[in-house]
């Protein structure tokens, strides 16, 4: 079964003073390695436009400042929207109770409440796992339509590579255009969301 994630984002400390928490965002591209931190689906693809979230609600916040770089996530436009005010404990030191919360996607925990299916889909493992996947709308078709592109597009890679190595052998072709025709239904539907 694949890996829910390849890589734990890493917040640098950063504390340069901005305006508004949007000023980050760059800053946030890098850490998040182009990710959002919440369904790791790549910004390449372009389903949604990419936001900054407040991973604590900023209705919540009262330690931390509204631009606090330690609180922010990048994020897609379907996961900020699907997540939005939702901070069960309305306790900005409680992000979970175990069972229903969030766990900061900078945390290496937070890959261990989802799996990943082979054909794409995210699942949940844990009961905290189960209450962000519905929080976060995880099942929407777009989070496998894009996990596939990504990998078919890597195969694709690989083999026009393979192919110009083996003289043109006829079934790496043959895998190619498969690939390539399995890429472009993919694309298709992510069009057709
Ligand atoms: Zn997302």
């Amino acid at each position: 079964m694949p890996n829910f994630r390849s890589k734990c984002p890493i917040r640098r400390p950063i504390t340069t003073p901005v305006n508004s928490h949007r000023d980050h965002k760059p800053d946030l591209k890098i850490d998040f390695l182009s990710r959002c931190g919440y369904c790791n689906a790549h910004d390449e693809w372009k389903t949604t436009y990419y936001e900054v979230d407040h991973f604590i609600p900023e209705n919540i916040l009262t330690i931390k400042t509204t631009t606090d770089y330690s609180n922010l996530v990048y994020s897609c436009r379907s996961c900020n929207n699907s997540k939005r005010k939702k901070w069960p404990s309305n306790d900005e030191n409680i992000p979970n109770n175990g069972n229903e919360g969030f766990v900061d996607p900078c945390e290496q925990s937070y890959d261990s409440h989802f799996s990943r299916r082979d054909t794409g889909e995210i699942d949940h493992v844990t009961n905290l796992g189960k209450w962000m996947y519905n929080a976060l709308q995880l099942h929407k078709p777009h989070h496998k339509i894009v996990w596939n592109l990504e990998n078919l597009n890597e195969m694709i890679k690989e083999l026009k590579i393979l192919e110009n190595s083996l003289d043109n052998a006829p079934e790496i072709k043959a895998k190619l255009l498969e690939v390539y025709s399995e890429f472009t239904s993919y694309y298709a539907q992510l069009r057709a969301l």
